[in-house]
């Protein structure tokens, strides 16, 4: 424990209001060498027959962050053809990418998606539906296909809202389906190349074992042209102190035996994929606001933060929580829940944020009331420190919201260098789509 450092990255709290000065508050930071350093763990997951790592980019899909990522050697998941364009525009080839996506382009997009295919973009077919839009496409352009499987058994986290296997989500071709569709695949000459399933994020590494057991299960059954299974992502974080971080030694070396038994039983060997995008990115990012006001109730003792919801909405969705740190003014980290370290008493805030909304706070019950964290005494003028904001926080926020403009991001490079990212919007930002209309 030492005073000066806070979060698993061990980053150095005297960088707090060195960014806030330059940049301003709310800012999103990322550290460089912690994203470098999860591609690293991933790549190096035990395997049997080799192992491909996707990372999933909406988790966090800034440019930058997509360059790091690729640049380690990772390629790309992307949930829709607007990311895949996206990518395309940071720079990334099609061929490095797979859609996996609840969408069925129509018109333009649809042509925009055939020639993004034609580019080498892996299609992972989700649906009837969208198996029935591309097969003549891929039947005469010569295109194998990868295909997401509904499994019909759940994997998701803390909350329903993450589970995607579940028989109350709709994520894949259900398991019912899939004699069906491969059998029109075979009857076209098509082939499902690649076997896919994603049962969700952040649940019990348990789950993960049990839907490789099952997956191995379907492909024997039902693809005898796949080369290449996807055990999808869902790797789980350890945010705050006492969660437990998915083993990815321990997976890999799961993963490994069950493809070397699948091999003895069939003599198939298959490559492995993953496509994690929280254990990229999660604690490697940061948000610093700053204490605006203080205000106390008859219940509460409240931080007024100038961010909230509105860069970070997975309290408000799914009862997340996230470690908070206090930093001084002058640098000093006063206390940081990643390990109970305080100076002089914790005291319990409210912390909120400047929506319009009473759940707009870090740290909310399930019933959506605001619970206190504990945190040492802070002043107006302090920065409130929210961790583990790598993923799902920029990418996936009610950004405008009260007429906020979306935060500027900073990465911290590998020679502890701070770069600007991306740009605080500019309020025009907020009406350019707008039009002036007679009235
Ligand atoms: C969101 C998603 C992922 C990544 O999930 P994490 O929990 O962030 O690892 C992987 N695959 C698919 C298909 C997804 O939708």
């Amino acid at each position: 424990m030492t005073q000066n450092h806070f979060g698993p990255t061990r980053l150095d709290a005297a960088l707090v209001p060195l960014i806030a000065q330059k940049w301003g508050t709310p800012v999103y930071l990322h550290d460089r060498a912690f994203i470098e350093q999860s591609c690293d763990q991933l790549l190096n997951m035990p395997n049997a027959f080799g192992l491909h790592v996707r990372y999933a980019m909406k988790a966090n899909s800034d440019r930058t962050v997509l360059r790091v990522v690729t640049g380690k050697g990772l390629d790309l998941d992307c949930s829709s053809v607007d990311e895949a364009a996206r990518a395309h525009s940071a720079g990334i080839p099609y061929d490095r990418m797979m859609l996996t996506t609840q969408e069925v382009p129509l018109g333009q997009e649809r042509e925009e998606l055939e020639g993004m295919i034609r580019n080498g973009l892996k299609y992972n077919v989700c649906s009837l539906t969208q198996y029935r839009l591309i097969a003549d496409f891929a039947k005469q352009a010569g295109i194998d296909l990868s295909i997401r499987v509904h499994p019909g058994a759940s994997g998701g986290g803390e909350s329903q809202t993450r589970d995607t296997g579940s028989e109350y989500s709709c994520f894949g071709v259900h398991l019912n389906d899939i004699p069906t569709v491969v059998e029109m695949a075979r009857d076209k000459g098509l082939r499902f190349t690649q076997v896919h399933v994603h049962i969700g994020s952040g649940g019990d590494p348990e789950k993960w074992r049990e839907n490789i057991d099952r997956e191995l299960g379907f492909v024997r059954s039902y693809f005898p042209d796949a080369g290449t299974v996807s055990f999808g992502g869902g790797l789980k974080v350890a945010r705050m102190p006492g969660e437990k971080q998915a083993d990815i030694n321990e997976l890999g070396t799961y993963a490994a035996a069950r493809l070397k038994e699948f091999k003895e039983q069939t003599g198939r060997a298959l490559r492995m994929e993953i496509e994690p995008g929280t254990f990229v990115v999660a604690n490697s990012g940061y948000i610093i606001t700053r204490v605006m006001d203080k205000k106390l109730t008859n219940e509460m003792n409240f931080l007024l933060v100038d961010g909230g919801m509105e860069l970070l909405s997975r309290p408000l969705l799914y009862g997340s929580e996230h470690p908070i740190s206090i930093v001084g003014q002058d640098g000093t980290l006063r206390s940081s829940e990643y390990d109970s370290y305080s100076v002089g008493t914790a005291t319990p805030y409210g912390i909120v944020g400047r929506c319009c909304e009473s759940g707009d706070s870090v740290r909310l019950d399930n019933e959506g009331t605001i619970v206190p964290v504990q945190v040492a005494e802070a002043e107006i003028g302090d920065y409130v420190v929210i961790g583990g904001t790598g993923a799902y926080s920029e990418s996936m926020s009610p950004e405008n919201y009260n007429s906020h403009r979306k935060a500027p991001a900073v990465m911290k490079m590998k020679d502890a260098e701070l770069v600007l990212i991306r740009k605080r919007q500019v309020r025009e930002q907020l009406v350019q789509n707008e039009l002036d209309v007679d009235l």
